[in-house]
Order: C-alpha cells, then structure tokens, then sequence
C-alpha cells in the first residue's frame, strides 16, 4: 500500500468526524458558517493560514519552496431539502448533504494535514479552496473573482466529487474524463403572447397554446437534424403553462426548460437555434415569441486532456487499477468547476462510495442517500500525490 494511502486510511476517524459534523450542520448556498467555522479551525490547528475571500469562500496555501501552484477545489454546501437518511448526524435545519459535498470538505482537510506533514516532499504550492454554493453554481464564480486564482497564480487544478449508488461506485475507485467531463447547462423560458377568446371561435383569435407546442415540438429538430450524431446535446421543456378552463383561448402561454452541451461552439449554436425556431414558428402562427435564457448558465467542464493522460500513473500508484479513464463524458449534469476548467488545465474525477449491492442505492440529491465514509482516504491520498508528482513534474 502506498504510504500516502497508508496515512490517509489511519486519519479516517477523524475524517469521520470532521464529515459528520460538517453532514450535521447543512446550510444552502452561502449559509454554512458553523462548517466554515470548523474549516477555519482544523486549519488554524494544523498551523496553515486560510483567508475567507467571499462568504464561507476560504482559501489556504501549503508549500515552502518557489515552484509552480496547484489548486484543489472542495465545495461544502448542501440542498435545501428534508433529509431523511435516518443517520445519528442527519441535518435537521431543513438541508441536506445528498451530493456528498460534506465529504468533500472533510477529504480536503484531510489532504491539507497529509501535505502538511509532507511539505519538504511539495515542489511548490498548492492552494486550497473550500467553496460555498456550488449547487446554485454561484460560488466557483464569485471565488474567481475574489482572486482566488491569483497570487500566486494558479498552474493547474483538481478536485473529486464521490458518487454512490450505481454499478462503477466501487470504493475508492477513481473515474475521470479525457476531455469534456461535465456538460454546459442553460435555463431558458419562451413567452408566446397571443390574443385569446372564446374556444368556439379560434377563428377570431390568435392562440399561443398551438404556437408554443409547434415551438416546442419543432426545437426538437435541433437534436436529431442539426446536432452531428457525434456529438451530444440535450433540450428538455420541463415545464409549460396556458390558459384557465378548456373553453377559453388564453392571451398568453410559457414553456420553460434547459439545454445540456459539451463544447462552448454547440451551446451557442444550440441557444442560437432555440431561439430562432421559436421566434420563427410562433411568427407563421401569427404569434409574438420572448426567448428568455438564463445569465447565469454554466460551460461545460472540460478536463484538460494532456494533464489527465500524464496524471494516470500517479493515481495508479494509490488506486491500482481501480480506476477507469477514458474519452467520455462522466455525466450529463452541470458542475460550476467549469469556471476553473475554463481558466486554467484543470482534471475533476469522481470517487466512487458504495455500489448498490452493497446497501448504496440511492444517486445523488436523493434525501435518502449515503456514503460509504471509507472513499475519503482514497480521495486523500490522490489528492496528495497528484500535488507532490504534478509539482515535481512540472518545476
Ligand atoms: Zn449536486
Ligand atoms: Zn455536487
């Protein structure tokens, strides 16, 4: 066994605790300060200075000697969501860590005494981020722009989000991406107004419930014509709303849903498209249209492809082969990581905590879902290598 992985497995009580309490606390968005707190605390005792530059955003660097930065992300909220996962420390304040981001926090404290007692072996720095509001894709951004990525300046990044509840979760095992990783995720609304009246008479009207479904139906078009067979792109309408009672053309009808792609020119092109299609159905139906799409979508997360080919042996050495790379996407969810894959060569892998035969069954942001707590020295130890060899690497 590595050594790494030999001190990370003999820290996971103390993992374990740091994960509960941080699992017991909760918190939404930016509201995590008893978590905050405990970060603060745990890095204030293992002697590592930590600045907090947004709310709950802290930032830490470990490493004595000139050289390159890496970064490793943790994010640390939850969802706003009953939890009903029955555990000892389940949050009781209407949250709940169902994406497992309280082990997240709690691996990357972990790593930071690992490097701590390891930092004569760091050829350089590696910064530290615990990141507040990743599920309403708000935080990653505003850290950025608090400079998280500045002084010193950061050469590379990683981070890990465990996963549970499918076939690939085994324990410890590590998955990442060659390439696009997570996909691009954008919101939109379209607004059909036409001029209603009475349903016996449409032929005095002008209905915005057959232009919308003619709308809709026709964005389809976008997948399976437009979009190479190549790629991958997703438009879901999960919402549509018009009119009252079934005898009145109403003035209005709304569809709203959101659009996943892998590649800054496809999301363009599929937002583009949605928009015209819409705009012009509606127009030949008589009707006026409003495509309204989300200022706050996400890019697609795209590993960096050189750097996840060259960080393969350095996992191996923790993980031996229970690790699976390949040039796939992970997953069709979004991750506001995306923001520091845009900025600098960047890898986020997943870390599997419990397959369904062993009792895991449930996915993420189910209420019900846990963990098996023994992913964490995994996710410690490869966290640790992947600093000490990207920095003796690259010096
Ligand atoms: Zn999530
Ligand atoms: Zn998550």
């Amino acid at each position: 066994m590595h050594k790494y992985l030999e001190e990370a497995q003999a820290m996971l009580p103390h993992l374990q605790e740091m994960q509960q309490q941080i699992h017991h606390f909760g918190g939404v968005g930016y509201d995590l300060r008893p978590s905050a707190d405990l970060i603060l605390k745990e890095l204030a005792d293992l002697g590592i200075e930590a600045r907090e530059i947004i709310d709950c955003g802290i930032v830490a660097t470990i490493g004595k000697k000139d050289g390159p930065t890496v970064l490793l992300r943790a994010d640390y909220d939850a969802l706003p969501q009953e939890e009903i996962t029955g555990l000892p420390y389940a949050a009781t304040n209407g949250s709940c860590h169902s994406c497992g981001h309280d082990h997240h926090a709690a691996m990357l404290l972990g790593t930071a005494r690992l490097l701590k007692a390891h930092e004569d072996e760091l050829e350089g720095h590696v910064k530290l981020m615990f990141q507040p509001d990743e599920e309403a894709t708000t935080g990653c951004k505003r850290m950025i722009a608090a400079g998280v990525l500045d002084d010193p300046k950061v050469d590379a990044s990683f981070a890990i989000h465990i996963e549970a509840g499918s076939d690939r979760d085994n324990v410890g095992k590590v998955i990442w991406a060659q390439g696009p990783t997570y996909s691009a995720a954008d919101r939109f609304e379209i607004r059909v107004r036409g001029n209603g009246g009475h349903g016996s008479q449409p032929h005095k009207t002008i209905d915005p419930i057959t232009a919308l479904c003619n709308a809709i139906t026709t964005a389809q078009h976008i997948i399976s014509m437009e979009v190479p067979a190549a790629e991958r792109a997703v438009i879901t309408i999960g919402q549509i709303q018009g009119g009252t009672t079934v005898n009145i053309i109403p003035n209005e009808a709304m569809a709203g849903g959101t659009i996943r792609t892998y590649s800054n020119e496809m999301r363009a092109f599929c937002r583009d498209r949605l928009i015209e299609i819409c705009q012009l159905t509606c127009k030949a139906l008589r009707c006026e249209c409003e495509v309204w799409i989300s200022p706050d979508g996400v890019p697609p997360v795209v590993n960096d492809i050189d750097l996840a080919i060259e960080i393969h042996p350095w996992i191996e050495e923790i993980c031996g082969d229970n690790l699976y790379t390949a040039a796939e996407p992970l997953s069709f969810g979004s991750e506001d990581y995306a923001w520091i894959s845009e900025r600098v060569p960047s890898v986020i892998m997943t870390l599997g905590a419990g397959r369904p035969e062993e009792g895991y069954i449930h996915g993420a942001h189910n209420p019900a879902i846990h963990f098996d707590a023994g992913c964490m020295p995994y996710g410690v130890a490869t966290f640790t290598n992947l600093c000490v060899q990207y920095l003796k690497a690259h010096k």
